[in-house]
């Protein structure tokens, strides 16, 4: 399991980042059946979370105020992030491939969360494990959409090396656009980390996780 320092100290909360043994976090195993039924399908749509097991549609971010009921992401290469309100009275899952990047799902979520009275700098964050750089290679095109989408970053923050898309300093920067209080970044690379073993860390669809379970990112009051 992966942790964050940001979420650790933010009372009253559990979370955890799954990695290739243990896809739900332990800890959180328990409540894992009281999850929503959604479908993440890289879009923006975000859903507030009220009861059990709620029904959630299609969507790619979810938070909640309740206590009890599991927030969660399922993810093997995109970003994962969980969020939290430093008090403890809120907290946030969100899914952001490279669609939901583009499309916006950070800015809209946050814009989305400040119309319901929430300050984002009352709000911390944990950018999970994502794949890297050196290991996310995509089309020119591609990575030519992505510079203009982001004309005002330099080039090198968004393509460390040619072709070769950024996707956790993309979350970042969203982040910091949002106006959140902290963020930092937990785990490796979802394609290329190891442990101390030598085993792959996490399950990478690009390396060709493409039939298996994924990972999931898990919040809970
Ligand atoms: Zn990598």
């Amino acid at each position: 399991m992966i942790t964050s320092a940001l979420l650790a100290a933010v009372p009253g909360i559990q979370h955890g980042f799954g990695t290739a043994s243990a896809l739900v976090p332990e800890p959180l195993q328990a409540a894992w059946e009281l999850r929503p039924a959604k479908r993440q399908v890289h879009g923006t749509r975000s859903v507030r979370i009220t009861a059990m097991q709620q029904a959630a549609g299609e969507a790619d971010a979810f938070y909640t105020s309740a206590s009890g009921i599991p927030v969660s992401v399922i993810t093997a290469d995109c970003v994962p992030l969980l969020m939290a309100r430093r008090d403890g009275a809120m907290v946030a899952a969100l899914h952001a491939g490279w669609r939901g990047l583009y499309a916006g799902i950070i800015g809209q979520f946050w814009h989305g969360l400040r119309e319901r009275g929430e300050r984002p700098s009352d709000w911390v964050a944990a950018i999970g494990p994502t794949i890297c750089a050196a290991c996310y290679e995509v089309s020119e095109e591609l990575a030519q959409d992505f510079l203009r989408r982001y004309a005002a970053l330099p080039s090198a923050t968004i393509l460390p090396s040619e072709r070769h898309l950024d996707l956790r300093a993309l979350a970042q920067h969203e982040l910091e656009r949002a106006g959140l209080g902290g963020f930092e970044h937990v785990g490796g690379c979802t394609c290329c980390a190891r442990g101390a073993d030598g085993a792959l860390t996490f399950r990478s669809y690009r390396r060709g996780d493409r039939n298996s379970q994924q990972h999931a990112g898990v919040l809970r009051l």
